[in-house]
């Protein structure tokens, strides 16, 4: 719901969205507000945000645990029709949510912001389908004892989400938090909060009063107050690993259950086999797809890191870039851009300062700057691909996540050498491998450190699959019906002893 308000710095043409927190939708306890600004427009407030407070969470999660004891105590198939429902009403507003994810996040309409809202609408059908898989198992203890395993859920879940795409990313948590009956305190990214403030909207239509809950605000306020809070029973964390380090750290003093999705500076590797004359344009097609170019490489999952085998290195160069220039740079919200534009000033300036980073580096080849692509006479944030080659693997372009449509190459002549290269990094979510040959394929996705490796394949998450990562990657797997038990559920079991 939004409402307009005259306030002292006379923007009053601004839409000011309010949070649903309870049964109602409110302005902020501390009645201050937050700009969002278009990334595609610096300057244009977008729309203004509560900018939420401790006291604004303390009422959000009382909500939820109150709302929350019904719909656990409820038969499955009251979760199930509830989130079946929610995905009809997403489904019959998702053009206009794919409208709002593109002026929100600057991800282009055609290539990243339907796919989106199409992936959410899925997992909202995924769960829902899956509603009654959070069941317990009966132990055959003999015919004078009945014991059994209940599944069940863990009370409130915290969840807080990054900007990059935040409703795909909300819809790895809030159905399967709500499936396995929690309830939940949702904190969308400053970034970009309306698209998740529009879903929980359209969400709550078909909920009980209070049990989904939004608080926008910044991380440091509203962020830590969900992690501290005592009656948050789990937080379900994505975001970079700098902050997850201090939500972990935060939630473990308390022993809330944790799981943490992260970065990743993922291994991108093309054997010699997959760059024959037959395969190399479908193998290059795959590494744009895989290196997440269509959302300005701001994606934990993009394979940053392109290991190519020494003998295919030119061609595979050479036809790398031709294919990253066409890609078309620029407005949104236009049915012809391939790539939006980068979500703020700051992070564009880091970019920026990777990139000059790499420039500086001895025997570094600048195959394309994405700079070439700068839109003529557009205000937004756009920086095209961009192919550092020439790249070793120890520089910081090629260790450091960069969140950015920046791909390194670098070269390797045996799978040890490049198992090596692509396993000496501190994160470990994605991998991508690109080769003919069965064996050594299914050899390397087995000896890669990495939570979800694909092969042959550059595609996003698929509804059912397991994700999450390894090392600094995160902690948790949330998307599968069995990672969604783990991590939003808790196990009891019952022994009874029976008159026979
Ligand atoms: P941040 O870690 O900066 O922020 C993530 C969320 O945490 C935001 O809502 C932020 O609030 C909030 N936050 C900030 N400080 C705190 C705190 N002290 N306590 C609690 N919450 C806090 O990440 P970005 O939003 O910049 O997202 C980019 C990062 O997310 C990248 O590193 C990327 O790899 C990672 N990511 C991982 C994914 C995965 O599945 N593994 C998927 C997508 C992104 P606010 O910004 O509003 O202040």
């Amino acid at each position: 719901m939004t409402m307009t308000t005259t306030l002292d710095d006379g923007i009053t043409d601004v839409p000011h969205w309010l949070m649903p927190v309870g049964g109602s939708e409110i302005e902020s306890a501390s009645s201050q507000w937050h700009d969002v600004i278009a990334p595609s427009q610096p300057g244009k407030v977008l729309a203004r945000v509560p900018a939420g407070t401790v006291e604004d969470v303390d009422a959000a999660v009382r909500a939820a645990r109150d709302a929350q004891r019904e719909w656990a105590a409820a038969h499955f198939t009251v979760r199930q029709k509830a989130l079946l429902a929610i995905a009809s009403d997403i489904e019959a507003e998702s053009e206009r949510l794919a409208v709002l994810t593109a002026q929100d996040t600057g991800n282009a309409i055609r290539t990243q912001a339907r796919p989106e809202v199409a992936t959410l609408i899925s997992l909202f059908r995924y769960f829902g389908g899956v509603a009654g898989e959070f069941k317990g198992a009966v132990l055959p203890a003999g015919d004078d004892q009945l014991q059994y395993t209940r599944i069940e859920p863990l009370g409130v879940v915290g969840a807080i989400l990054p900007w990059n795409s935040p409703l795909m990313i909300a819809g790895m948590k809030i159905p399967a938090a709500l499936a396995a009956g929690n309830g939940l305190v949702v904190k969308p990214a400053d970034e970009a909060p309306l698209t998740v403030l529009k879903l929980a909207e359209i969400a709550r239509r078909h909920l009980p009063s209070g049990l989904l809950n939004v608080v926008t605000g910044s991380g440091r306020e509203v962020g830590q107050a969900i992690v501290d809070h005592p009656g948050i029973h789990k937080v379900s964390f994505t975001g970079s690993t700098s902050v997850g380090r201090d939500v972990a750290a935060s939630a473990g003093r308390r022993f809330a259950h944790v799981s943490l999705e992260l970065g990743g500076k993922n291994p991108n590797i093309i054997f010699r086999s997959a760059a024959t004359p037959a395969r190399i344009e479908a193998t290059v097609a795959g590494v744009l797809l895989a290196m997440r170019f269509t959302r300005q490489g701001q994606s934990c999952t993009a394979g940053s890191r392109l290991f190519v085998h020494r003998s295919v290195l030119e061609p595979v160069l050479e036809r790398l870039v031709d294919a990253a220039r066409q890609l078309v740079v620029g407005d949104p919200l236009d049915e012809k851009t391939d790539m939006g534009s980068i979500i703020n000033q700051r992070q564009y300036d880091t970019i920026r300062e990777y990139i000059e980073d790499g420039r500086q580096q001895p025997g570094v080849r600048v195959m394309l700057d994405g700079l070439d692509h700068a839109v003529d006479g557009e205000p937004g944030l756009y920086q095209g691909p961009t192919v550092f080659a020439g790249v070793d693997n120890s520089w910081r372009i090629a260790r450091e996540e960069i969140f950015g449509p920046v791909l390194v190459v670098i070269p390797f002549d045996d799978a040890d050498e490049v198992i090596r290269m692509a396993n000496d990094s501190h994160y470990g979510l994605a991998a991508y491998i690109w080769s003919a040959d069965l064996d050594e394929a299914v050899s390397t996705a087995h000896r890669l450190e990495a939570g979800w490796v694909q092969v042959n394949q550059g595609g996003g998450q698929v509804v059912g699959q397991s994700y999450g990562g390894y090392k600094e990657s995160g902690i948790g797997r949330e998307f599968s019906i069995e990672g969604a038990i783990a991590a939003f559920s808790q196990t009891k079991q019952v022994n009874i002893r029976l008159s026979t």
